[in-house]
């Protein structure tokens, strides 16, 4: 059998029912945060789907089928790789090739499109028909974490599995479990509550400095700290803006009323603009500007908004 992350088996057993009931859609989109475990996913279905003598957990592991396809070798398992940063048309023609073939183990094939979102607009279109009318068969996945971007089209011919991660108590029990360390409690949140990009944070140690700068923060906001420490202690961190965007998002702007909640986001995502084109010392003078404005938002909200 495949082994598939704790939080992903609910959902993988729908997809089985289906599977087993033959009503699994024959395009799909697994979509969910980066770090959630979508290449994963996609690969067990793949490996139940194609398995000759599948279990009520997957696929069995052992049959011709999956041993094939363990070896990178399964003709009927086609996975979409392009050498440049877009999916395009050649790569579509190529696919729609190998979906109107006959299978060669005599059962499904499969089809995995990762990164779906970087087909060009002319190997969308090309992958509409196909799409429509799949071949017999033949299952078509399309894996992305920025489902938005895929074509309405595209969009409205696929059954969305959105991915999720269950609750945060054993999803911490599973982080501290395989990084032999403790996870702070912000970190699945930042994360989007993708476990795999917690576990790279926690293992590299960049949460443990996430977590200094958080607390680095909420004492700046409740005056422990002068502004010349924080923007020294701040300013190099690497993860600077997705931390200052957590730390507004979270935590920052929720007591506030709607009005102040936005001249916040308008100031921090003027900041984002333009510090990606500061450098050196002006960075500093930047984000001193930011944290003096977003601490005179939240001091003297009324005073900002009477008149
Ligand atoms: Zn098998």
């Amino acid at each position: 059998m495949t082994e598939l992350y704790p939080w992903l088996l609910p959902q993988f057993q729908q997809m089985l029912a289906l599977v087993d009931n033959e009503q699994l859609a024959h395009a799909l989109v697994l979509s969910g945060p980066a770090g959630i475990g979508k290449a994963s996913m996609a690969d067990a279905l793949a490996a139940a789907l194609l398995c000759k003598n599948r279990q009520p957990t997957g696929a069995c592991g052992q049959c011709k089928s999956c041993l094939l396809r363990q070896a990178g070798n399964h003709a009927d398992l086609l996975i979409l790789h392009t050498e440049t940063q877009h999916i395009g048309v050649d790569a579509i023609r190529q696919l729609n090739n190998f979906t109107q073939g006959t299978a060669q183990q005599h059962g499904s094939r499969v089809v995995l499109i990762p990164v779906a979102e970087t087909m060009t607009e002319a190997a969308a279109n090309a992958l509409l028909k196909t799409l429509e009318e799949p071949p017999a068969g033949c299952f078509i996945i399309l894996i992305t974490n920025q489902y938005p971007q895929l074509s309405a089209t595209i969009r409205s011919r696929c059954q969305r599995w959105q991915l999720t991660a269950g609750s945060t108590p054993d999803l911490t029990d599973w982080l501290n479990r395989q990084s032999q360390k403790s996870a702070p409690a912000f970190l699945l949140e930042y994360c989007q509550g993708a476990p795999l990009k917690a576990l790279r944070l926690l293992v590299d140690d960049t949460a443990a400095s996430l977590e200094q700068a958080l607390t680095t923060l909420e004492a700046y906001f409740s005056g422990e700290l002068e502004l010349t420490s924080v923007v020294k202690q701040l300013d190099q961190n690497p993860e600077l803006s997705g931390l200052l965007g957590f730390y507004i998002r979270q935590r920052l702007i929720r007591p506030l009323a709607f009005l102040r909640q936005q001249a916040v986001l308008t100031a921090y995502q003027r900041w984002c603009r333009d510090a990606t084109r500061i450098i050196g010392q002006n960075s500093a003078l930047a984000l001193t500007g930011l944290l003096t404005e977003l601490k005179s938002l939240l001091q003297h909200p009324e005073a900002k908004w009477k008149s």
